[in-house]
C-alpha cells in the first residue's frame, strides 16, 4: 500500500523523487525516505517519521545531488512507523524500497544473523537488502543476476526497487504481487508503484506483469521473467493529464470526489446505456451467449466494494432473478468453497490491486467457475488483467482514501449488468426500460441531492461530541447503512455500526439512550411501513434520530429527538446510489468539524495491496 518512486536520469533527481512521493502520499503516509547516489557513487539516505513534507524539510538542509535514486512512503506492516523502520533499507551498498510483505522474514532473519548480519530495523524489508548482499558476496554477478538468484528464497508479496550504489546507473525492479509501472523517458527512466506519480514526467508506460524483473538504466529497459528469460511488454501511451490530481475549488479530494459523482456516472454510462438497452459489446461479440449461461453470481470484494456488492445482490435476485452471493475476499479465499453450477465470479475493486480480492480471483481459476468478471476503476490493474472479462468504472482517479465516486459508479455498472442479465433471463421489456430511464436520470438526481449540502453540514455539528452512531436501513438500503457507517468510521473515527433495521430488537436497542445518534435511511418503498416501527422503537427509548427520507413519513422535523433530512425525489431502483450521497456528505462534515485528516485518515491507505 505504500508508494515507490525511483529514477535514473541525466539531471538531479531529488525534486522528481520528492514530487513523486507527494503524489503517492495518499497510498500510505506513516513515514518516508529516499536514497540518492551521485555520479561518483556517493550516497545520501534521508528518512523521517510522518508526512512527505517532513522529508522535504530535511532535504532542504542538505544539498542533495544525484542522478539515480529511490524513494518511498511507508504504510507499516512489520515494525512501528518510525524513522529507523522507514525505507530505503540498506545492506552496505544494496538499497531497497519495498511494497508488500515478506512472509518468511523471520526464518531469513535468523539465517542472516547467523551469517553475521546486523539488523537496524524491525521491518521485513531489511531482510531483502541483507539477503541480496549475502548472495552478492557469495556468488558475485550483476545486480540483476543477484536479484534473480535471490527471489526464489523470498516468500510473500513484493513490489520493490533495488539499487547498488557501487554501480550508480542501474535500477532493478521486481513485481511479485504488488504493482509497479515503468515510465519511459528520453535519456531517463522511472519506476513507480502507481502511474499517478509519473504523470508529470512521461506519457509512455510499461506495466510490469506478475513475476517480471526489470533492469532499468538511462537509455535501456530490459524485462525478464522469474527464470531470467527476456520478455516483451507493451509500451502504453497515456493521455491522462497530470492536473487530475488538483483539488480545484474544493478543500479536500473527498469533497471534490463527492461532487464529481454526477459526471463520473455519466462517463460510466456513455456508450453502454442507450434508451432501450444495455450495450456491453466491449465484452466481446459472443457475450450474450456467455451471459445466458450464467445461473449464479459470486461477488468477492473488500471494504466499500463489498458494500456495493451487497446492494447489487438485492438487484440481481429481485430484478434479474439470478441468485447472488457476496463475500468478503479475505474470507472467501480461506474457506472450503462449494461452487454453484454456472457461477460467474465478479471481483469488485477500486484499484484492481486489492490483495485479498486478487487472491480470491486467482483461487477462483482453480475452481469450477464459468468465468470471471472484474469491475474496477483502473484499466491496467492486476485484477483487470487477470480476469476473463472486465468492465471499467469511469470515475477518473480517486485520491481520497475514503471511496465515494467509485462506490456509486460500481453500483451503476452493477445495475447495468443486472439489466443485461435480466434481459437474457426473461426480464419484462417495460421493467428494463424503466430501470434504464432511472439510471439515465441518476446524474441529475444526484445533482439535486447535492443541493442539500448546507442542511447536512448543519446537522453534522450534532456529532461533534459523539463517540458512537448506529445506521439502520432495510432491503437494498441496509448495505447503504453499512456504507454510511463505514464512511463515518473511516474519516471521523466515530465508532459506527450498521444494522438491518429489523435486527434492532435483537441486541442493539440496548445501546439506545439520548446520546446515541441513529441514522435511518428511509426511502419511499414497500419496506417503509416496517421501518417506521423501527423508528418508533428508537424514539420511545429516547435515541437521537436522523432520518434521511424523500417523502412525508408522518413525523415533523425537530419533533421528539428527531431530525428529518428531507431529500428530493428519486426512482426506487436507483435510490441506494442516491441515498449514499448525503451519508458521504455527513461523514465529510463530521470529520471536518472534528478536524480530522479527511483525505488521509490515520492507519488507512488507499489501495490495500497487502493481505
Ligand atoms: N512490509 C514493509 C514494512 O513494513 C513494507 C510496507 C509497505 O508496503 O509500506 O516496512
Amino acid at each position: 500500500m505504500c508508494g515507490i518512486i525511483a529514477a535514473v536520469a541525466k539531471c538531479n533527481i531529488t525534486k522528481i523523487l520528492l514530487q513523486g512521493l507527494l503524489r503517492l502520499e495518499y497510498r500510505g503516509y506513516d513515514s518516508a525516505g529516499l536514497a540518492i547516489v551521485d555520479k561518483h557513487g556517493n550516497v545520501k539516505r534521508l528518512r523521517c517519521l510522518g508526512k512527505v513534507k517532513n522529508l522535504i524539510k530535511k532535504t532542504e538542509k542538505e544539498n542533495l545531488m544525484g542522478v539515480i535514486g529511490l524513494a518511498h512512503t511507508r504504510w507499516a506492516t512489520h515494525g512501528i512507523p518510525s524513522e529507523i523502520n522507514a525505507h530505503p533499507h540498506i545492506s552496505e551498498y544494496i538499497f531497497v524500497v519495498h511494497n508488500g510483505i515478506i512472509e518468511n522474514h523471520e526464518q531469513l532473519r535468523k539465517k542472516l544473523i547467523s551469517y553475521g548480519y546486523y539488523f537496524t530495523s524491525e521491518t521485513d524489508t531489511e531482510v531483502i537488502a541483507h539477503l541480496l548482499h549475502l548472495k552478492q558476496k557469495q556468488q558475485g554477478g550483476s545486480l540483476l543476476e543477484v536479484v534473480l538468484k535471490t527471489i526464489p528464497q523470498i516468500r510473500g508479496s513484493f513490489g520493490m526497487v533495488i539499487m547498488d550504489s557501487r554501480n550508480p546507473s542501474i535500477l532493478v525492479a521486481v513485481r511479485v504481487g504488488n504493482p509497479l509501472v515503468i515510465g519511459c523517458g528520453t535519456g531517463e527512466n522511472f519506476v513507480a508503484s502507481d502511474q499517478l506519480a509519473l504523470l508529470p514526467l512521461v506519457n509512455s508506460f510499461i506495466h510490469l506483469e506478475e513475476g517480471d524483473i526489470a533492469e532499468i538504466s538511462q537509455n535501456k529497459i530490459s524485462i525478464f521473467n522469474i527464470r531470467g528469460k527476456i520478455v516483451n511488454r507493451d509500451l502504453i501511451k497515456s493521455n491522462i493529464s497530470h492536473d487530475i490530481t488538483s483539488k480545484g475549488i474544493y478543500n479536500h479530494y473527498m469533497q471534490k470526489e463527492i461532487y464529481e459523482q454526477p459526471i463520473a456516472i455519466k462517463n460510466t454510462l456513455i456508450g453502454r446505456c442507450t434508451n432501450k438497452e444495455i450495450d456491453f459489446s466491449e465484452l466481446g461479440v459472443n457475450i450474450g451467449i456467455f451471459l445466458k449461461k450464467v445461473k449464479h453470481i459470486q461477488i468477492v470484494a473488500c471494504g466499500t466494494s463489498y458494500n456495493s456488492g451487497m446492494v447489487s445482490r438485492y438487484w440481481f435476485e429481485s430484478l434479474a432473478k439470478i441468485p447472488c452471493d457476496v463475500e468478503i475476499a479475505s474470507e472467501f479465499r480461506y474457506r472450503t468453497l462449494q461452487v454453484r453450477k454456472n457461477s460467474l465470479l465478479i471481483a469488485l475493486s477500486q484499484s484492481g490491486e486489492t490483495a485479498d480480492t486478487l487472491a480470491a480471483l486467482r483461487l477462483s481459476k482453480r475452481l469450477n467457475y464459468i468465468g470471471s468478471l472484474a469491475i474496477c476503476n483502473v484499466l491496467c490493474s492486476s485484477i483487470v488483467r487477470e480476469s476473463d472479462l472486465y468492465l471499467i468504472t469511469k470515475s477518473g482517479v480517486e485520491i481520497g482514501v475514503a471511496s465515494t465516486k467509485t462506490f456509486s459508479t460500481q453500483l451503476t455498472v452493477l445495475l447495468m449488468l443486472v439489466i443485461k442479465l435480466g434481459s437474457l433471463n426473461g426480464m419484462q421489456l417495460e421493467l428494463q426500460h424503466n430501470i434504464i430511464k432511472a439510471i439515465k436520470m441518476l446524474p441529475h438526481r444526484i445533482e439535486q441531492v447535492l443541493t442539500k449540502d448546507k442542511l447536512i453540514k448543519a446537522i453534522a455539528k450534532d456529532f461533534f461530541d459523539k463517540n458512537h452512531a448506529l445506521f439502520i436501513g432495510r432491503g437494498d438500503h441496509y448495505p447503504i447503512a453499512m456504507e454510511g457507517a463505514l464512511k463515518l468510521k473511516e474519516i471521523s473515527y466515530i465508532h459506527a455500526e450498521a444494522y438491518a433495521a429489523g435486527e434492532l430488537k435483537h441486541g442493539p436497542l440496548a445501546l439506545i439512550d439520548n446520546k446515541m445518534p441513529v441514522i435511518v435511511i428511509a426511502p419511499n418503498n414497500k419496506l417503509l411501513k416496517k421501518l417506521k416501527y423501527n423508528i418508533e422503537e428508537v424514539r420511545t427509548r429516547g435515541g437521537l434520530l436522523y432520518i434521511f427520507t424523500n417523502q412525508d413519513i408522518g413525523f415533523k422535523n425537530n419533533e421528539y429527538n428527531m431530525k428529518i433530512i428531507q431529500l428530493p425525489y428519486v426512482e426506487s431502483v436507483t435510490a441506494p446510489i442516491f441515498y449514499t450521497i448525503p451519508l458521504q456528505l455527513l461523514s465529510y462534515y463530521v470529520a471536518l468539524i472534528k478536524c480530522r485528516n479527511i483525505d488521509q485518515p490515520r492507519n488507512l491507505a488507499k489501495s490495500v495491496t497487502v493481505e
